[in-house]
């Protein structure tokens, strides 16, 4: 089956957690599966921008990313991290290849419109384009693509793009039947209760109601925007549990949160 794991960048700051991601995505893949990975830069991202004294200037809350901003990010999520992953899976039995925005042409970006002005936030894109010929020869050869979330422009720039929205784009390309999103909590959470599955039309009432903010929001519309682009199963589960991956993978009740395209009652009945 074909499968799109984004693992959020916070996932890849601990070793343990790294490891554990790695071995079960190297199971799956020994399974048959053929899994691209796509990751995010968390923390890291910003650390990085304090250590090198680069200040950030936010527009309604998101970081406009100039050329230096850029280029940490390049060197933070096309490096540092995206090494890291790949490494990891390869250590865990399965040879896994880092890939970024302009390697094979793999990823393809666009400058985000806001307020209606073409990249106003700098270089902040949305994904336009994947190379999934490319993509298919890695999994014919028994290989892991690990994408970091970055899109080269038609300009030729590279342009850093939502990990969230990249995965969804990724898994709409290459026909993924699911998309499981590895997170830093436990699922969508409603107070402390991890909720086990939301229709799209909850989300919006889940929004309205302040029940869900920040990176979640992002999160949630990017699901949406899966199953709307025909992705089977979307899911949302705790990277840091052990088999977390594992069991959203291989579908029925699982852990997390299962976004679906209707009210939950009927998808459970067809699940
Ligand atoms: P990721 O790195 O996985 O993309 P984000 O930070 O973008 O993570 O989004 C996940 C975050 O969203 C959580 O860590 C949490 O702080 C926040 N969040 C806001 N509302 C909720 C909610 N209802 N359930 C779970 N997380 C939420
Ligand atoms: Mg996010």
């Amino acid at each position: 089956m074909r499968m799109v794991v984004k693992v959020a960048g916070a996932l890849l700051e601990g070793p343990e957690t790294v490891r554990s991601i790695a071995r079960q995505v190297a199971q799956l893949a020994q399974e048959g599966h053929e899994l691209l990975v796509v990751h995010g830069g968390g923390k890291l991202f910003t650390a990085t921008l304090k250590r090198l004294g680069i200040e950030s200037r936010f527009v309604a809350g998101l970081r406009v990313t100039d050329r230096p901003t850029r280029d940490v990010a390049v060197m933070v999520m096309g490096g540092l991290l995206n090494k890291r992953l790949a490494a990891a899976v390869s250590e865990a039995g399965v040879q896994a290849v880092g890939v970024c925005a302009g390697d094979a042409a793999c990823f393809l970006a666009e400058p985000m419109v806001h307020d209606e002005v073409t990249g106003s936030l700098g270089f902040v894109g949305y994904l336009t384009g994947v190379n999934v010929e490319f993509l298919e020869t890695l999994w014919r050869a028994g290989i892991v693509p690990v994408a970091s979330c970055l899109g080269l422009g038609s300009d030729g720039e590279l342009y850093n793009i939502n990990a969230d929205h990249m995965a969804a784009a990724c898994a709409e390309y290459v026909h993924a039947e699911r998309l499981i999103y590895l997170t830093d909590v436990a699922g969508v959470l409603d107070g402390k209760k991890v909720l086990k599955a939301i229709s799209t039309e909850e989300v919006e009432d889940l929004i309205r109601q302040n029940k869900v903010s920040g990176g979640m929001v992002l999160k949630l519309e990017a699901c949406k925007r899966a199953l709307a682009g025909g992705v089977r199963q979307v899911r949302i589960v705790g990277g840091a549990s052990p088999r977390g991956l594992l069991s959203a993978a291989n579908g029925g009740k699982g852990p997390g949160t299962r976004v679906t395209p209707m009210n939950h009652a009927v998808a459970g009945a067809v699940q």
